[in-house]
């Protein structure tokens, strides 16, 4: 008999024992009863029941069963969850199975199952054939001689299966053994930078390397990408890819297909089906995957034998989870490629200030791209359009700016208009008695939609009709004040009435489809002016784009955030970086009140390291990260003297625990003080010494399970204070 620790999905440092009749490893999945339910969980450890004198192992309950060993989670998995539960000083049990797909999670048995991708072979060269359709399928062939089940699928544009069984019994082709996963289709040449890059990091394979490629947008950087995943697809390893937003994966995925027909890909993100998204973590824990392209959870996938680790858009906040396990999903990928001994590639067009500091530091090598990777492109022209002078209209965007928009719809170019923020208008207001929109829920306004009319709360979805008479005073006249993209769109129709305007915020694009159909509509000339969000700037690519504007910019100037500015810097970066991708040099408006700060002046000049400089500067001042670590207690409630109370007590005891270089602040109310019907306070500790705000950490932990009444959750790295 053998005494097992097993950890289940509950909020407990601890595990729980059982007994086996057989010795178990680390990591494997088995079923337990815990309160007369059936509950998966996996071992901790294992010991022989001799081991023990006077424990009353009668009392022990035998487990129910044993998973099979493709389902169990590999040693690497295990140390990683292990290291993110420690750091972000979160329950082992809810690290593991935030790490793992849902039906594993559940207690009936999932089995794997993958379709092996065929591959056929051309062997009759002279046949004839009908059908536009066989024809194409037929020159394709003698094209490339083999061609994948799904690339055949892709010529026929219908499932393929028929014909292939016909092609088969008249000797037209035959079933062939996958060509190698390294094989590729049309690679281009590396201009002179990107083949530096490509060198110095595949020099690194087999060791533990950090490298930055900080690439301006049009670069390139994903041709780079995909010379390393070929050298690393030729040594026979797996290479794991991590984007920050599923939007960006089909991009990737058909950029990896085409180039890579014989290796098999495996999407790992939370909207992908259950089953599907377990059969990708079986086929890369298997190595029967050579491509795992996911999102910030895909960090944790198993895999069996990966020689490299991208993280594309590293500067990105979509990394970083909010809730539960509070893990960023670049630093776990740093550390697991510390682990295995691998090199890992972080890439973006405005790399963060942390990962900037870490080269200064040395601990990470900086690659450039600064050259267009398409010859002719020039980075885009910015001018600042003061608003002293041109004031906006009530959509909230000036004279000149609607002047440069027409230029651009007569030379038939493609605009992009840029507000962040959706809706038609941000609040609705009375002016006879001063009521306003204010969210029953949230300490927050009621965004007007205008499609509808409702009002609708951006944090906690809750809706409502626009209310016909004000509510306080019956007055019949609602206002809206300040402008949202429904807004804009509505008022750019009304101006440019024969163009072609396309909103793309949340709200436009929820549906899996609506980016190929963008991206469609602007291939067809159906578009002529983008209006949208920020998720417009987020590594999509818009040929035709010449003109980019940019309203309501300056609130990041002077946020209560001290990462407001490096945002808006980053996101106007990669906004202006959209414009004049191909032959046309773009002219990129930005309209302000305060054309003289610096954030301006240094975004004019393309000048990113200049921005930088300048805002490690300040950091270093102010005593801020990366300069020193944060970490928030943060505490919500339903009811509000809850809240008051724990922050309160939790502020004594905190007090208590002193250590000469942690600085404890007075916990306060949060910016969003109410949401979701819950009242949120937060405290926040540093330090200049990471391992002395981990120990504090750890000892402030007991004292935050006394707290009464609230929820408690740790934060370290917070991206928001
Ligand atoms: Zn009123
Ligand atoms: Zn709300």
């Amino acid at each position: 008999m053998f005494v097992v620790n097993i950890i289940l999905d509950i909020p407990l440092r601890h595990g729980y024992s059982y007994l086996s009749e057989q010795e178990l490893l680390r990591g494997t999945r088995v079923q337990v009863e815990l309160r007369g339910r059936a509950q998966v969980g996996f071992v901790l450890n294992c010991v022989a029941s001799t081991e023990f004198n006077d424990y009353p192992l009668a009392k022990l309950k035998l487990i129910l069963s044993i998973s099979a060993d493709n389902l169990s989670i590999p040693n690497d998995v295990w140390e990683l969850c292990n290291f993110a539960a420690n750091y972000y000083h979160h329950p082992l049990g809810n690290s593991l199975f935030c790490a793992i797909p849902t039906l594993l999670r559940k207690t009936t048995e999932p089995t794997a199952n993958f379709n092996q991708t065929k591959f056929y072979q051309l062997i009759n060269h002279e046949a004839k054939l009908r059908g536009s359709k066989q024809l194409n399928l037929f020159t394709e062939f003698q094209h490339t001689a083999i061609l994948s089940y799904r690339q055949i699928q892709v010529i026929l544009a219908a499932k393929p299966d028929k014909l292939i069984a016909q092609w088969i019994e008249k000797q037209i082709i035959h079933e062939t053994p996958a060509p190698s996963a390294a094989s590729v289709a049309q690679a281009l040449t590396l201009n002179e930078e990107q083949q530096l890059v490509v060198t110095a990091i595949t020099k690194s394979f087999n060791t533990f390397h950090v490298g930055l490629l900080y690439g301006i947008t049009g670069s390139g950087k994903t041709e780079v990408f995909l010379h390393l995943i070929q050298r690393i697809l030729h040594q026979q390893q797996q290479v794991l890819v991590i984007v920050p937003e599923i939007n960006l994966t089909p991009q990737l995925q058909s950029r990896f297909e085409q180039r890579f027909p014989a290796a098999k890909i495996s999407l790992i993100n939370s909207e992908i089906a259950e089953k599907a998204r377990f059969n990708a973590w079986v086929a890369a824990k298997s190595g029967q995957s050579n491509i795992i392209l996911g999102t910030r959870l895909s960090v944790f996938t198993p895999l069996h034998n990966v020689g490299l680790i991208i993280v594309d858009e590293e500067h990105d906040d979509s990394l970083k989870q909010n809730d539960g396990l509070r893990y960023h999903a670049r630093d776990l990928a740093v550390w697991r490629a510390k682990q295995l001994n691998i090199p890992i590639v972080l890439a973006s067009a405005t790399p963060s200030l942390e990962s900037l500091y870490n080269y200064k530091l040395g601990k990470y090598s900086l690659y450039k791209l600064t050259a267009r990777a398409i010859q002719a492109a020039e980075l885009p022209q910015i001018e600042l359009i003061n608003l002293q002078h041109y004031p906006v209209n009530h959509a909230g965007i000036c004279q000149p700016a609607l002047d440069k928009l027409h230029e651009c719809l007569e030379r038939k170019e493609l605009a992009l208009v840029f507000i962040n923020r959706r809706g038609y208008a941000p609040v609705i207001t009375c002016y006879e008695c001063g009521w306003v929109s204010q969210c029953r829920n949230c300490s927050t306004n009621m965004v007007y939609h205008h499609e509808k009319r409702q009002l609708k709360c951006h944090h906690c979805a809750y809706q409502i009709t626009v209310p016909p008479v004000c509510p306080t005073c019956h007055n019949q006249y609602l206002h809206t004040i300040g402008h949202g993209t429904q807004k804009l769109e509505e008022f750019l129709q009304q101006q440019f009435a024969s163009a072609k305007i396309k909103r793309v915020d949340r709200d436009s694009t929820n549906s899996k489809s609506a980016w190929q159909d963008i991206y469609h509509q602007i291939a067809v000339q159906e578009i002529d002016i983008l209006v949208g969000t920020q998720m417009l700037a987020k590594g999509h690519d818009f040929p035709r784009l010449t003109l980019v504007i940019g309203l309501n910019l300056d609130n990041a100037l002077f946020s209560y955030d001290f990462r407001a500015s490096e945002d808006m810097f980053n996101i106007l970066t990669q906004v202006a970086g959209r414009a004049g991708r191909a032959d046309k040099a773009g002219l990129v408006l930005l309209q302000t009140n305060y054309p003289d700060h610096p954030v301006y002046q240094f975004l004019q000049q393309h000048d990113f390291n200049g921005f930088i400089n300048h805002t490690l500067r300040e950091r270093q001042l102010n005593k801020l990260p990366p300069f020193c670590f944060y970490a928030l207690i943060k505490l919500s409630s339903l009811t509000e003297s809850h809240l008051k109370q724990a922050m309160h007590d939790l502020f004594t005891q905190a007090k208590l625990l002193t250590h000469p270089e942690v600085w404890l602040f007075a916990p306060v109310p949060a910016v969003m003080y109410k949401s979701h019907n819950r009242f949120r306070g937060q405290m926040l500790i540093s330090s200049q010494q990471r391992n002395k705000l981990h120990d504090y950490l750890r000892s402030l932990e007991n004292e935050l399970k006394e707290l009464k009444g609230v929820s408690v959750a740790i934060d370290v790295d917070p991206l928001e204070v």
